[in-house]
């Protein structure tokens, strides 16, 4: 029985890398990891909001490695209690990234756009796997080009991506209207922030101020308007300057699209008050989303989350002083 470690197929990997002429740099660089959670057996799962028809698509997801530095006020140790708590491995944090189109009055309206295969996981022993959303927007029936408007919650690679061909930065929506929140556009293209930006930041902000000031068809709007008929922006800063929730009515019923105000749920819906190194204020982030929460539970609306577990629909009660999810399983 012939064994061949795993040193020896990388040294030998090196060496014929070598041979071709190839930099052994990449010739030996350990092969990236594999995703670990299945992909659900059907991208996209479709369930009323009064007459409001909405279609979770799945986009990808991002198996998160552990880091202390995760929260500023939590543990590993805790992170991965309140995971197992709520039936998650504690291998990894399970990151989901769902999107979600809204027909409503015959206009289709498309809710953050996803990673678009190109976001990246820095540390290497996390995966970060998107860019599925458009072929399962496909396998829902959607056209892609009949998409008239989207709304966007924030400028995070997970929710703009999606909007930016790989490699050219062409528009992948160019008749579409896109609503951005106004305070999200002027933090992020005001030139000095580059500056002021952490360096790993500054790529993200670079690729911004490249296209999107230059597209015709974003347009910036100003605190909580009705941006298309049945659906308002909901101010949440602190997770980005202007995180924004999307609340959708139709008759008596009505749907908080949280985008990435409770972000993971089994860690930030069960503690509210733990702050996390991806929400840029941390104190600013846990009011706003305290302050969503609490409506969600006193209006008894139904709750939806860019990362909560797939398909994403869940109802949320109080409980003491944080708050507990139920996530409702729609086919
Ligand atoms: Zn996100």
């Amino acid at each position: 029985m012939i064994t061949t470690s795993r040193r020896d197929l990388i040294l030998s990997a090196a060496v014929a890398g070598a041979a071709l002429g190839l930099d052994n740099s990449l010739a030996i660089a350990a092969p990236a990891r594999r995703q670990r959670t299945p992909d659900p057996a059907q991208g996209f799962v479709r369930y009323k909001v009064g007459a409001a028809e909405c279609t979770a698509l799945y986009d990808g997801i991002w198996e998160k490695a552990h880091d202390a530095a995760y929260f500023s006020n939590a543990t590993v140790a805790e992170t991965k209690e309140a995971l197992a708590a709520a039936g998650f491995t504690t291998a990894f944090v399970t990151i989901p990234i769902t999107v979600f189109v809204i027909k409503l009055n015959d206009k289709l309206i498309l809710c953050d756009a996803g990673g678009g295969d190109q976001v990246q996981a820095f540390n290497p022993k996390s995966v970060s796997v998107s860019g599925k959303m458009m072929a399962n927007m496909k396998a829902a029936g959607i056209d892609p080009k009949k998409i008239e408007t989207i709304l966007i919650s924030h400028f995070h690679p997970d929710h703009i991506f999606g909007l930016l061909e790989k490699g050219t930065n062409a528009p992948v929506f160019p008749n579409a209207e896109i609503i951005v929140p106004a305070a999200e556009y002027k933090w992020w293209t005001d030139p000095s922030l580059i500056n002021r930006l952490p360096e790993g930041r500054r790529p993200l902000a670079r690729r911004i101020q490249t296209v999107i000031p230059n597209w015709k068809n974003v347009l910036p709007v100003e605190g909580e308007d009705e941006v298309v008929p049945g659906i308002r922006f909901v101010s949440a800063p602190g997770h980005t300057p202007g995180h924004t929730a999307f609340h959708v009515s139709s008759g008596n019923a009505q749907l908080m699209i949280s985008n990435d105000a409770a972000y993971v749920p089994a860690l930030c819906v069960g503690h509210p008050s733990w702050h996390g190194a991806f929400d840029q204020d941390g104190p600013m982030a846990e009011v706003s989303r305290r302050k969503l929460l609490d409506r969600v539970v006193t209006d008894q609306m139904m709750i939806c989350g860019s990362h909560f577990p797939w398909p994403g629909l869940a109802k949320i009660e109080k409980d003491g002083a944080g708050y507990v999810l139920a996530t409702v399983r729609a086919s």
